[in-house]
């Protein structure tokens, strides 16, 4: 006798969702498993988030793509939980659910003029230069020598790179075509990052921030005082690995001579942008406050305000303050952390209350917030999938099984919604590939969904 296969949905097919598979499919227990995303192309942030000239990092997808072989995978791109099935589709059809949603928005400064024209959150400039279709018609104006970058975490640092970095060096990449050619028309000079705290609390890591230092055309540079730590600054980075390179490297960059290069990386710590300024509707500059910091009594070094207040000029502003989660239609959220509430995973009814939601999972960014590394995903969905297989055998499950678990392109068909399978990713990846062969690239991304859809031949 056969043991039917507990159906399990997730939502989501960036790297959470795909370690999440990946521990499902690891256990005994016979699973189908059913991975709807919203964009055609699959792997979320690793397609879409990491920087093109970091090919490496993006070398995991082939973990994913063996995954999304499995015969116990089905893939249904270009499906939106909320928009083309409902909450109730899906409990009605699976076991068990897991969101794997990520973090879809971005965290604000709310500070005056931070609508002006030319400031722009990080993750718009992101989704822009890595050929995310929702982000294909931004603009951003690179007629401009100064560029402000707010935040001192890996997405800052990306940020920066892609705006240095020589233009045939990003030409070997998968960067997208639109934001290569205006990359090559670019002005930018000067990269300031700013650091609200100082450089022992910033939360770059030391690969992405060493590599300044070997940037063709680039000099990065830091002022020596601002590198000068508190006791308890030094105290917090003494069992910090990171933070201790990260300081060994911001020294090497205050004593370093200046490069040939034309183009200068800044880094500038203890100062919070109090106002964007704008001239004729634009952005023109950002005030910024002097801090100090306050050591609070969990030991988190707080920056606080000391009125002193100067102006740097800029044509282009990026806030790079972290993303944030976007709640999903149907699915509980908990406004304040910006996730979806949960109990290590166990997705929770409310954001302040004990009651578990049967047969529904969370993992990623959408359960611990946007923070860590592709790989710490891993772990995180680890745990999901334990507490997952603890409920299968107490036989709490999403809910009704219905003899139409399986009927999912069925019900797809007849809302008319094209949906792109496991062999329309294969052939988009298949033209974007032999596009990025011929010019000796990665890939050349589709940008426009349209686009994706035909390539995959997802039917009409
Ligand atoms: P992050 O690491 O959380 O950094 C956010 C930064 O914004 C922090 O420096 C934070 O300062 C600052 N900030 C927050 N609110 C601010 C405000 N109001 N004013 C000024 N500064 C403010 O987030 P992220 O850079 O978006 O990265 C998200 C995650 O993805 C991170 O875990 C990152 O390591 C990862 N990632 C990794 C890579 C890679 O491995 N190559 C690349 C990209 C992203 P405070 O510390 O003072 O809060």
């Amino acid at each position: 006798m056969t043991t039917s296969p507990t159906r399990i949905a997730i939502i989501g097919a960036g790297p959470a969702g795909f370690f999440a598979a990946e521990a499902l499919l690891k256990r005994d227990d016979p699973v189908a498993i059913d991975m709807i995303n919203n964009l055609p192309a699959p792997y979320g942030l690793v397609r879409d988030g990491v920087a093109p000239d970091h090919q490496a990092i993006k070398s995991v997808a082939r973990v994913y793509a063996k995954l999304l072989a499995r015969d116990e995978v089905r893939y249904f791109g270009n499906v939106t939980l909320g928009e083309d099935v409902t909450l109730e589709d899906l409990r009605s059809r699976y076991d068990q659910i897991v969101y794997a949603v990520g973090a879809q928005s971005d965290r604000r400064l709310g500070i005056p003029g931070e609508d002006l024209a030319g400031s722009h959150a990080a993750m718009r400039f992101v989704g822009w230069y890595n050929a995310h279709p929702h982000f294909r018609n931004e603009t951003f104006d690179l007629d401009c020598e100064d560029v402000v970058v707010i935040g001192n975490g890996n997405v800052a640092i990306d940020v920066a790179r892609i705006l240095v970095l020589s233009p045939d060096r990003l030409a070997t990449t998968d960067i997208a075509d639109h934001a290569l050619a205006a990359l090559r028309k670019s002005r930018v000079r000067r990269v300031t990052l700013l650091g609200r705290r100082g450089p022992a609390q910033a939360s770059f890591t030391n690969p992405e921030l060493r590599e300044f230092g070997r940037l063709d055309g680039v000099s990065a540079t830091v002022d020596a005082a601002e590198l000068e730590l508190d006791d308890a600054s030094a105290a917090e980075i003494e069992d910090n690995a990171v933070r201790k390179r990260n300081m060994n490297t911001l020294r090497g960059y205050a004593e370093a001579e200046p490069g040939d290069g034309d183009r200068v990386v800044r880094f500038r710590f203890l100062v919070s942008p109090v106002e964007v300024v704008g001239k004729d509707g634009k952005v023109c500059g950002v005030r910024v406050e002097r801090n100090r910091l306050v050591a609070q009594e969990d030991g988190y070094q707080r920056a606080e305000g000391t009125g002193l207040v100067e102006t740097l000029p800029c044509g282009l502003l990026i806030r790079s303050v972290g993303y944030r989660g976007a709640p999903v239609p149907g699915v509980p959220f908990d406004e304040r952390a910006g996730i979806v509430p949960n109990d290590g995973g166990r997705v929770l009814a409310l954001a302040d209350g004990p009651e578990v939601v049967p047969g529904e999972y969370v993992v990623g960014w959408a359960k611990r917030g946007p923070s860590g590394v592709i790989g710490t995903n891993k772990a995180d969905a680890a745990g999901t999938v334990a507490l997952m297989a603890e409920d299968r055998g107490a036989g709490v499950t999403a809910g009704r099984r219905s003899s139409r678990a399986d009927d999912l392109p069925r019900l797809l068909e007849r809302r008319g919604v094209r949906w792109v399978d496991k062999e329309g990713w294969a052939r988009m990846d298949a033209c974007e590939t032999a596009a990025g062969e011929a010019q000796g690239r990665p890939r050349v991304k589709f940008c426009r969904v349209p686009e994706m859809l035909e390539a995959a031949g997802a039917p009409r």
